[in-house]
């Protein structure tokens, strides 16, 4: 029996020096230009993988974009909506220049908060209006969402269902099914390198270790 085709989504979120005061951690899943180099290097040419931004960082369209660009590489930028024109974040027109270069947009809610701790009255703007946001930029539907610091459980889903989400991605790491809704990517982070690189794209973890992934996954999915 065929294995169904499977897609490794890898996620970036800043690239370069900082420049805006960072959140506590986020300089765990900033990478170097040369480590952003290596991984479009190695992605170059494969069907399997797919590439994603988040959190809207200034990066994203200086040093990621010409960067994809010059290997033929085409990526989804997951914005969060609200923080557009922030101190070190996109803009609106950076947001254009993205799709004018062929680039597609999905939701990061709006605030970038977690989406587990919403209070009802943030919800429409987390899960509705962020997307219609970014749909008037794209001019089309933006329909895919990618939860803030990977932070699901089952209302979330729920939520982000009712809303018309048509994938979910989140940051549980691994392989998934090319059409899953709810779709596991692997963050980039400051201490990556070439071998963990080839490990992430063709590498199998081993065994306890992936038995240990689809606990966590499960757990998140229907916690709450
Ligand atoms: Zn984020």
């Amino acid at each position: 029996m065929n294995n169904p085709p499977s897609t490794v989504t890898l996620t970036v979120h800043g690239i370069g020096t900082p420049i805006r005061a960072l959140e506590p951690g986020e300089d765990d899943v900033w990478i170097s230009v040369r480590q952003l180099e290596d991984v479009l290097d190695a992605v170059s040419g494969r069907t399997d993988v797919r590439i994603t931004f988040d959190d809207a960082n200034a990066s994203d369209l200086e040093i990621g974009l010409p960067h994809l660009l010059k290997r033929g590489l085409t990526a989804q930028f997951f914005l969060p909506a609200g923080l557009l024109g922030q101190p070190g974040r996109l803009t609106d027109d950076g947001v254009r220049e993205l799709l004018a270069a062929g680039m597609t947009l999905g939701s990061h809610g709006w605030a970038h908060c977690d989406w587990r701790q919403l209070t009802p009255e943030q919800v429409p703007d987390e899960m509705t209006k962020a997307s219609r946001v970014l749909a008037d930029f794209a001019g089309r539907p933006v329909t895919e969402v990618s939860a803030p610091f990977g932070s699901y459980d089952r209302h979330v889903l729920r939520r982000l269902r009712e809303a018309g989400a048509t994938r979910v991605y989140t940051s549980d790491t691994g392989r998934a099914p090319s059409e899953a809704w709810l779709h596991a990517r692997t963050s980039l982070r400051s201490t990556i390198d070439i071998a963990w690189i080839d490990q992430v794209l063709d590498g199998r973890p081993s065994l306890p270790r992936r038995a240990r992934n689809v606990a966590a996954r499960t757990v998140k999915r229907f916690r709450g």
